[in-house]
């Protein structure tokens, strides 16, 4: 019998594990890719013997990434050597106060109560919140599809959402835990990861704290991007082509359905399904043929943008750790500038990464390999932005703060290359409408069945994988987005193969 096909439309996070869920249950799949390698926002940069990765740094729910290996019959710790980041970060503030978020509980203990007496326990009903929250997140509402408005507002999920405090803001929120600003701003800065305001974002992303600090951070050694390269081997392994350097440039349709794709070079492919992993708003907008949806999509809620330096530095910076934040100015206003008025802060916080502290190989011996990432407004044609201006003005504030505050005084001497992202970058790279670094905005609006659907409403063979669909943004909820739409495209297909029902199985007798 012929096997069902499908084309993926782009080899981000999203695309590949899609793939390879589809390929492991009887697809010909075929993956159509833009750039000359996979990746997308998770690609990597390597010149001179530096070793960066574009976006993700922090390998979260591990646990996830070990279900995806699971299910294409593999097993995470034969593709990957992890180690885990503890201190997970350094965050300093302007006014000199030092926190090392760790694991270590008497450590913690030790630096909040210096801050405020009562600050541990308001810490640990944090943490535990937070767990409650992921706990309840995952089962009831990230990891499952919605098929209607009523699944997702049922009799049963209503109180849920009130227990998850979907409706209350997380700033506000951790108020009631810690009353120093500085402990506030060092569990809601988080939210930053989503590309969200802590002043917008729901109470329930606290659940990220308690990933971080329970479950841990963690680096894959040769970096995030080694979980790419893992999944692109088992991919190629089950039968999965990818087709690298082939932009697509439009969708045909034939009766209510998508029959086959163009790519810039002329070249048309035709399959049973069709899934697209780039950015679904963009979908919508550039390949699709026009439709009301799009403009609707254009004026929902995006996350912010970033600016990126990618430093190689002829000189070791011990002083520097794995994951190092600097929390600057005023911590409400910085939010305001960035998500209303779409620009840069007068005092931006931002965030460096030193792979090298954790794995030699990032770097030259003896050098550096600096990533810097500053969050930025999303591109807005209402807004006055002049990045030429604000690309300086935040590579100025970073310099000034590492010469002042971890002694790397003589840096700028010893960047030996500067390689700058920004949000038009994003956009023309990536095709992230935008330029929004994380996609769509993740408010109570736009989440659950709230958010776009993983299926098309009108095209009934066209699915969508990736941050801008439900569940949503970071690499762990992108692998659930994909076993999501492979599950729904089984389900519609009427196939449910032996390797699913042998999964539900094992599933249901652990
Ligand atoms: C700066 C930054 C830092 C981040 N940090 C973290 C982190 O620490 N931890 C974490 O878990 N997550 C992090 N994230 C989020 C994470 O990177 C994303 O959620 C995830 O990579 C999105 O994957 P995706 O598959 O949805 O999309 P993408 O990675 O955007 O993949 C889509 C692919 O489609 C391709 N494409 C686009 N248009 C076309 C076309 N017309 N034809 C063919 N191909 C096309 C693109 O080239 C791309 O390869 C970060 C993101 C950024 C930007």
């Amino acid at each position: 019998m012929q096997k069902p096909t499908a084309i993926v439309i782009g080899a981000g996070i999203g695309g590949i594990a899609t793939a390879a869920r589809l390929a492991k249950n009887g697809y010909d799949v075929t993956v159509l890719e833009k750039e000359s390698t996979p990746g997308g926002r998770a690609n990597q940069i390597v010149r001179d013997g530096h070793r960066f990765d574009i976006g993700p740094t922090l390998f979260l729910m591990p646990e996830i990434w070990e279900e995806t290996f699971a299910a294409l019959s593999e097993r995470m710790s034969d593709h990957l050597e992890l180690t885990r980041i503890d201190p997970t970060y350094k965050v300093h503030f302007e006014d000199g106060l030092r926190l090392e978020l760790t694991s270590d509980i008497g450590k913690m203990q030790v630096q909040l109560e210096k801050v405020e007496k009562t600050a541990f326990t308001g810490f640990l009903n944090y943490i535990a919140e937070g767990s409650k929250h992921y706990k309840m997140s995952v089962e009831k509402f990230v990891g499952r599809n919605f098929h209607n408005i009523f699944e997702y507002f049922s009799p049963g999920n209503l109180p849920l959402l009130f227990q998850l405090k979907a409706l209350r803001k997380h700033h506000a929120n951790t108020g009631r835990f810690f009353k120093d600003e500085r402990l506030k701003a060092a569990f809601t800065f988080q939210n930053m990861y989503l590309g969200l305001s802590p002043y917008d974002a729901p109470a329930t992303y606290s659940l990220l704290q308690y990933t971080e600090l329970a479950e841990g951070v963690w680096y894959p050694m040769g970096g995030v991007y080694a979980g790419i390269q893992a999944l692109v081997t088992i991919a190629e392994k089950l039968g999965v082509k990818f087709i690298y350097n082939a932009p697509v440039k439009r969708m045909k349709e034939e009766r209510r359905k998508i029959s086959s794709v163009v790519t810039e070079d002329g070249r048309e492919f035709t399959a049973d399904i069709f899934v697209g992993n780039a950015d679904l708003p963009y979908i919508y907008k550039e390949l699709l043929p026009e439709n009301k949806e799009a403009k609707k999509l254009e004026n929902k809620l995006y996350t912010c943008s970033t600016i990126m330096f990618y430093w190689g530095v002829d000189k070791e910076y011990q002083q520097i750790a794995h994951h190092n934040v600097f929390l600057g100015g005023d911590y409400k206003a910085s939010f305001d500038q960035i998500f209303n008025n779409h620009t840069l802060p007068e005092v931006p916080s931002f965030y460096v990464h030193a792979p090298a502290r954790t794995d030699k190989a990032a770097a030259p011996e003896g050098q550096d390999t600096l990533y810097v990432l500053v969050p930025v407004g999303h591109l807005d044609a209402r807004s006055e932005q002049d990045w030429e201006a604000l690309v300086n003005h935040a590579r100025e504030t970073v310099l000034t703060r590492l010469a002042k505050e971890m002694g790397a005084d003589d840096l700028t001497e010893h960047i030996k290359f500067e390689i700058v992202y920004q949000p038009k970058v994003w956009k023309e790279r990536f095709n992230l409408e935008k330029g929004a670094a994380f996609g769509l905005s993740h408010n109570f609006w736009q989440v659950g069945y709230l958010r776009p659907q993983n299926r098309h409403k009108q095209y009934k063979n066209l699915y969508f994988a990736g941050a801008s669909t439900h569940p949503g943004t970071g690499l762990p909820i992108v692998l659930l987005s994909a076993r999501l739409t492979t599950e729904r495209i089984l389900e519609e297909a009427g196939t449910i193969s032996v390797q699913n029902m042998v999964n539900a199985l094992a599933q249901a007798r652990a």
